[in-house]
């Protein structure tokens, strides 16, 4: 587990640990929000989480240049995935003189950087619209890098990306960058569950497939006293050990490798918790008839699409057993009201463990929509914002925007 061990932290760089007065800082953000049909923001949890970083800069009396993506332009300009749509926003968050360059490198946006006084924001217009940035073309991070004297890093969900603005970009400032506080905090509350974590760990798994978490999966068996599984992904491990499971959500390709991870777990002690009985449906529909039955004996033509009431008592015991919990994808189709009852008693056992002590962390797209269905979010320990990058960064691979900084 070399690349996790990397990463201790102990001389992290943070915007806290580094003079950066009177600086142009250039900060890479991610600013990736949803916008509706009249360019509004839907959700804007993604920039007020990148405002404590812009605030402390701006407090030094240094002014700020934003870049981000948004959206995933095919190439150049597209209206609806212009950056100038968060302007209002932004302006209104930060309270201060908020100006935009309607392209993120050219003499317009040289200008614009040159003459930024302190205490002011420069937006920049979506990288993307360059197909160099997600290249990770050397000469464009270097014209990017012309606008600033100091480099920040805060997108961590990109950080699993080599991309020109959040790696190669690195190059150019040596000593000169730093993480912003949402990186910090990512790293170090992921480590919580990566490093001596307090001890049992628990680990629950779902969502619709084992395809893309194996290596999860594989990495988290060395260090997790329990591993629950749920979820479409529970299936493929009951049929590998012998279970009929109707016609439930199964990956045959991986009946293997489900099956080593099953015998690994012996190897290893590692308790792992599969699912006792299941909600069934004779259709994928919440109109659909339901029944409850064991998860080894569905019948032919049901699907399992929760987990069931005796899972559900299972599964809580074990979460409110457990110090550290680490939850990544959803116990059942919780986008459906029939099967969300899997999800919310998980989603809702892990606040209580928090509550008694515990360390959580909730990480991956469904199993954040789902704790801010059931408003949780203040009663874990930490949500994690980059779905792709923290599951990367607990398979034990090294990301190339964390590696950038540290070098
Ligand atoms: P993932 O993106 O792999 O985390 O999968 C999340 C999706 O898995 C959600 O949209 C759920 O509806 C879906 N899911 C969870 N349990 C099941 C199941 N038993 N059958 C089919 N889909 C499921």
């Amino acid at each position: 587990m070399e690349t996790v061990e990397l990463h201790n932290f102990i001389n992290m760089a943070t915007i806290d640990s580094i003079d950066l007065k009177n600086k142009k800082v250039l900060v890479r953000v991610d600013f990736n929000v949803p916008l509706n049909e009249n360019f509004e923001i839907t959700d804007p949890t993604r920039i007020n989480a990148a405002i404590p970083t812009i605030k402390k800069i701006l407090n030094e009396k240094s002014s700020v240049i934003l870049m981000s993506h948004l959206g995933r332009p095919k190439e150049g300009f597209e209206d609806k995935f212009s950056l100038k749509h968060l302007l209002p926003y932004l302006k209104e968050k930060l309270n201060v003189n908020v100006l935009f360059a309607d392209d993120c490198i050219g003499s317009s946006a040289n200008q614009l950087a040159a003459e930024l006084k302190p205490k002011e924001v420069l937006l920049l217009e979506n990288l993307r619209f360059y197909k160099e940035e997600t290249k990770g073309d050397v000469e464009f991070a270097k014209k990017l890098a012309n606008h600033g004297d100091f480099y920040v890093n805060d997108a961590f969900g990109t950080a699993h990306r080599a991309h020109a603005s959040t790696t190669i970009i690195a190059q150019f400032f040596p000593k000169d960058k730093a993480f912003g506080y949402i990186m910090g905090d990512e790293l170090k509350n992921i480590n919580k569950i990566l490093q001596e974590p307090k001890r049992p760990l628990t680990t629950i798994l779902g969502g619709a497939k084992i395809s893309g978490k194996i290596e999860i999966i594989n990495n988290l068996l060395d260090k997790v006293e329990n591993l629950i599984i749920g979820g479409g992904m529970m299936f493929t491990f009951i049929k590998a050990m012998g279970g009929n499971i109707g016609s439930s959500l199964i990956e045959e390709d991986l009946l293997d490798t489900a099956h080593e991870a099953i015998e690994k777990a012996k190897e290893q002690n590692v308790n792992l918790y599969l699912p006792l009985d299941v909600k069934i449906a004779n259709e994928f529909s919440n109109e659909a008839q339901t029944d409850l039955c064991s998860s080894y004996n569905i019948p032919d033509g049901w699907m399992g699409l929760d987990i069931g009431p005796k899972t559900i008592q299972k599964f809580e015991e074990v979460i409110l057993k457990s110090s550290s919990i680490l939850w990544n994808g959803p116990m059942g189709v919780f986008e459906m009201s029939n099967y969300e009852e899997g999800t919310k008693a998980i989603a809702e056992a892990i606040a209580n463990a928090t509550k008694k002590g515990a360390f959580s962390l909730i990480g991956g797209g469904d199993s954040v929509a789902a704790i801010n269905k059931y408003n949780l979010k203040n009663k874990v320990s930490y949500v994690s914002t980059g779905g792709g990058a923290m599951l990367e960064y607990i398979e034990g691979k090294e990301l190339p925007g964390v590696k950038a900084i540290e070098a």
